[in-house]
Order: C-alpha cells, then sequence, then structure tokens
C-alpha cells in the first residue's frame, strides 16, 4: 500500500545543526558558530530551566494544569479572553490548528513568496491549495495591503509575516487594518508575529477587539528561547474562540514547555536583553557586511551576496552556520541570525573573507 497522493507536498528544509555540520567537516561543534535558525543566542531565561528540571518529577501525568496556568497568564498579557488563547506545539501548532478550524477540503490559503513554508504546508496536510503573491525584492519586500490585494482571490487564509521571515520586512499597521477590510467575511488574515519581540512596532493583537477575521501567532521558540521545547499559540477573536476545543490535539503541549513558558514569560529581563543583543547584532551586520543587506526589525538579517548557496557552503568550510535562501526561492541571497556580539563578529569578519575570496579572479 501507499499514502495518500503527496506529490504536491514539499518538505521542510531546516538550517543545518551545529552536530551535522560539525561531523561532515570533521570539527568539534564547540569550534561552530550556528547563525541559520534564529534562535536565541543566549539560551532560555535560567528560571525556564529551573522549571523544566522541576517538571521532570511530574511527567507521568497528562499536562492539564500548567495548560490552564499559561492560557491564564497569556490572556492577561494581551488583555484577552482565555478561550482567545490557543496554546500549542510551537507556533507550527497554531497553524495547524488554524487549518483544522478553517480548511474545508479544496479551500486555497494564500502565503508570501518569499516566505515561511510551514504556512503551505499544513494547508496541503488538511487538504488546502497554496496559492502565493510576491514579495519583490526591488522594492525591498515591501509589505503593503495591495501586495496582498492584488493577488487575493478570495483565499479563506491569507498568511502575513511581520516581522517577515527571510527577509525582516514588517507590515505597518495601517496596511493590516487595510488588508482586514478589503478581503471577505470569511477569509481570515493570519499575522505571524514569530518575530513580534524584536520589533519596534505595537502587536497586531490590538486589533482583535475590532475585527473577527484575524488571528496573531506567538512563538516561545525566538525570543524567549524555548525552541527545543515546542511551545507556541495564536491569539483569536472572542466570537470563535471555543473552535479550540473541537481542534486542538490533547495535551499536544508538554508539561515542561508549559511550565518553561510560564516562567519564560515572567522574566521580563531576559527577553530584553535578547532583544537589545539583536539590535545590536543587526547593526553591526547592516554596518560592517561588504554586501547589501535589507533593513530587518528581527533577529535575523537577508544579505543580498550574489551566489547565496556558494557564500553559505565557503562560510560552512570557515565553521560559520547561515542560512542560504534558496530555499526561500532567493538563491542570491544568505540570511544570518543575530547572534552573541563575539559570533556575530566572528560571522561578519568570515564572510567578509569568503566574499572577497569568491570575487577575486583565479590565480
Ligand atoms: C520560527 C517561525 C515560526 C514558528 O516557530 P515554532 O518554533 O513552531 O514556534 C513561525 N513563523 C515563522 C515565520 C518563523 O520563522
Amino acid at each position: 500500500m501507499q499514502p495518500r497522493d503527496l506529490s504536491s507536498h514539499v518538505e521542510y528544509v531546516p538550517g543545518r545543526g551545529v552536530e551535522e555540520v560539525a561531523r561532515d567537516l570533521g570539527l568539534d561543534p564547540d569550534e561552530l558558530v550556528k547563525l541559520s535558525s534564529n534562535e536565541n543566542p543566549h539560551g532560555a531565561s535560567p528560571a525556564a530551566i529551573d522549571a523544566v528540571r522541576g517538571a521532570a518529577e511530574d511527567i507521568s501525568i497528562y499536562p492539564k494544569a500548567a495548560h490552564t496556568d499559561l492560557t491564564v497568564d497569556l490572556a492577561e498579557k494581551w488583555d484577552l479572553t482565555t478561550e482567545q488563547v490557543w496554546v500549542s506545539p510551537g507556533a507550527d501548532g497554531a497553524i495547524d490548528y488554524l487549518s483544522r478550524a478553517m480548511l474545508d477540503p479544496a479551500d486555497p490559503v494564500l502565503v508570501p513568496d518569499p516566505g515561511f513554508s510551514y504556512y503551505g504546508m499544513s494547508a496541503r496536510y488538511h487538504h488546502g491549495d497554496v496559492r502565493s503573491y510576491d514579495l519583490s525584492k526591488a522594492d525591498d519586500f515591501e509589505m503593503t495591503a495591495e501586495t496582498v490585494l492584488e493577488a487575493y482571490d478570495g483565499e479563506r487564509i491569507v498568511f502575513v509575516t511581520s516581522p517577515h521571515n527571510p527577509t525582516g520586512a514588517t507590515m505597518a499597521r495601517e496596511e493590516i487594518e487595510a488588508l482586514l477590510s478589503g478581503v471577505d467575511d470569511d477569509s481570515l488574515v493570519v499575522v505571524d508575529e514569530a518575530y513580534g519581540e524584536f520589533a519596534d512596532v505595537p502587536s497586531a493583537a490590538g486589533l482583535l477587539s475590532e475585527y473577527d477575521n484575524l488571528a496573531i501567532l506567538r512563538t516561545f521558540s525566538k525570543a524567549y528561547g524555548l525552541a527545543g521545547l515546542r511551545i507556541g499559540y495564536a491569539l483569536v477573536p472572542e466570537a470563535w474562540g471555543d473552535a479550540y476545543a473541537k481542534v486542538s490535539t490533547p495535551f499536544a503541549a508538554s508539561e515542561a514547555a508549559l511550565r518553561a513558558a510560564i516562567a519564560a514569560l515572567a522574566d521580563d529581563d531576559h527577553v530584553e536583553k535578547s532583544v537589545e543583543s539583536a539590535e545590536w547584532a543587526r547593526e553591526h551586520i547592516h554596518e560592517h557586511l561588504d554586501a547589501p543587506t535589507f533593513d530587518s526589525a528581527a533577529n535575523f538579517v537577508l544579505c543580498d551576496v550574489g551566489d547565496g548557496s556558494a557564500v553559505a557552503e565557503a562560510a560552512q568550510q570557515a565553521g560559520v552556520i547561515i542560512r542560504d535562501c534558496s530555499s526561500f526561492g532567493l538563491p542570491g541571497c544568505v540570511r544570518i541570525s543575530c547572534g552573541t556580539e563575539t559570533e556575530t563578529r566572528r560571522a561578519v569578519e568570515t564572510l567578509n573573507d569568503v566574499l572577497a575570496d569568491l570575487e577575486a579572479p583565479e590565480p
């Protein structure tokens, strides 16, 4: 027997891991700098790490109380009801919950190109179709309501990423409002704010009281440094928040992840430090990299290097792992995550050497 026809499905291409690259190159993992997956270079809050240790005692029990507690904390943080907070295994899990809640078979979704591949993957898992709108490199990947509405044709879900991955661009609040008003009543606009903490603009969550066709995605994977635990959430309008009970996988967020998220949420200092560090790193990359860069409001910078895969490959040989953006449809670009000061300086120096070498005529 065979699975159903998966020929239109694509596989997620993750940034390469340190262990994997170290093995290939015959290097010690400690000699490598990994700036390919937008993780927090300062790790998680110490309080979150303690919480995970504490949770170890209780892992034989299904997580229930911790789920309720995190939902209550998040509802308070965002000034929403608990039904409006859809806790999930990573923001990716929340994308699945929204697909389950919205898509009938063959319903189309509209996704940005370049963009985050999981939106389309999730739609396909749920028997939906995928269409895309173009973000133009010539316009610095600018995102306006018009950019999206030009391509929009009644899709059931419209995805916007702000700050955008991999470009770092944000969509202005007026533009998000224009988009919300410009689509049909039964088209859901999902604003993915996976990098929201790093941006100096207010969350679109403030619009949830005015629009019932809006959902926001947030994660603990980036600014909070909990990528390995898989914990995130969606914020949805009150009108249909109760659908969560019908679409969520029971106990999908683990006890350890929930407790870590509760602790991380209470440690404002750690998030603040992480955000300041990313601001410094992005400035450093903009100023010192010998290649054009795009303005970023996130914890990474997209760089126009000519041949992304050659540059990423050469940097990796030199021990610096960055993201070749070919899989995003940007073969000329690489994306560098913001590291610690030492890591970021080393990445920029290495890349500048690589760029100089690639430009030099063959001897
Ligand atoms: C990292 C990321 C996510 C979700 O990450 P999770 O680890 O599943 O929470 C969602 N959207 C974008 C654009 C991302 O880059």
